[in-house]
């Protein structure tokens, strides 16, 4: 191999890595709305929950008993953050999941209560979501706690 060629397939070896990084993160576009633009799709509830981390009553959402075979998308930007192969019935009278789908989910803490939490939204629009506790079932051990408000349902077809 010449000198030259050699390089540059060393240098595109080093780089390639960065550069399906990048791909990845042009795929996964944030949506980003201001609050009017917000208040324009969702419904008042939908917007205390989503946007002012609100919570809704337990036992209130039609999703905590939804049995259907499909995914659970974020209803601000219709984002898919759980399969239905995710939930499970935690009691709780919230949906709940013991995973989510890969990069759509980040977390942060919420010191409300008097024991902090850790509150996850929507890695895309960062709408708010839920919690999550360590006291979910095998594999994960986790318990996505979360608003129905904030899901929508597209059951399988
Ligand atoms: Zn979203």
């Amino acid at each position: 191999m010449e000198k030259r060629k050699f390089i540059k397939v060393i240098i595109i070896g080093l780089f390639s890595p960065l550069v399906s990084l990048q791909a990845f993160a042009q795929q996964i576009k944030k949506v980003i709305k201001s609050n009017t633009e917000w208040k324009e799709i969702l419904t008042n509830h939908q917007f205390y929950i989503l946007r002012e981390e609100g919570t809704e009553r337990p036992f209130t959402s039609s999703l905590n008993d939804e049995k259907r075979v499909g995914e659970y998308l974020c209803v601000g930007c219709k984002t898919p953050l759980f399969s239905s192969k995710m939930k499970y019935d935690s009691g709780t009278g919230w949906p709940s999941f013991f995973e989510h789908y890969p990069n759509v989910i980040a977390t942060k803490l919420d010191f409300k209560l008097l024991i902090p939490r850790t509150e996850y939204h929507c890695a895309v629009c960062g709408g708010h979501q839920g919690h999550v506790f360590d006291d979910g079932p095998k594999p994960t051990g986790k318990r996505y706690c979360n608003n129905g408000a904030s899901l929508t349902f597209a059951p399988k077809a």
